[in-house]
């Protein structure tokens, strides 16, 4: 009782054990599972690592041109490291820092990124498709 009623007094002493971010800089420790980035030159568009991201946070855009988009919800991820371990090609590693806060500036509609993510995706299968059944006819 008596060292407890110390500490809190102390307490009111001490400065607060919380940090201020995004308003001060905090420096993670060193194994701190932070933000992840995304090599493009390693990357081959495998999709494993949307596959096996528990929440959904990653995508993969296919358009229709045939060009391909990887893109991260750093506000959807779980900072599991699981894209990262299950990359087969290196191109994604996990830092030990965080990801900049969201705001009006650089918060996407992830909702209408997954909509479109699969949408696009259907149309490349069909794509596929249609190209697999040209061949057996020709
Ligand atoms: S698992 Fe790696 S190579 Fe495959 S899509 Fe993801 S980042 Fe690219
Ligand atoms: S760290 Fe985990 S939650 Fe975040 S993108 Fe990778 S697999 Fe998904």
């Amino acid at each position: 009782m008596l060292k407890m009623f110390l500490t809190s007094v102390l307490n009111l002493f001490r400065k607060p054990a919380t940090h201020l971010y995004p308003f001060e800089p905090y420096e993670p420790f060193e194994d701190y599972r932070g933000r992840i980035v995304w090599n493009e030159e390693k990357c081959t568009f495998c999709m494993r690592c949307e596959m096996v991201c528990p929440p959904g946070a990653i995508k993969i855009m296919i358009m229709e041109d045939d060009t391909k988009r990887w893109l991260w919800n750093p506000a959807q991820c779980i900072y599991c490291g699981e894209c990262v371990r299950n990359c087969p090609f290196g191109a994604l590693t996990q830092e030990n820092q965080y990801s900049p806060p969201l705001d009006k500036s650089n918060k996407r509609d992830w909702s209408e990124i997954e909509r479109e993510a699969e949408r696009l995706k259907l149309l490349w299968r069909e794509r596929l498709r249609k190209k697999s059944q040209a061949k057996k006819s020709s």
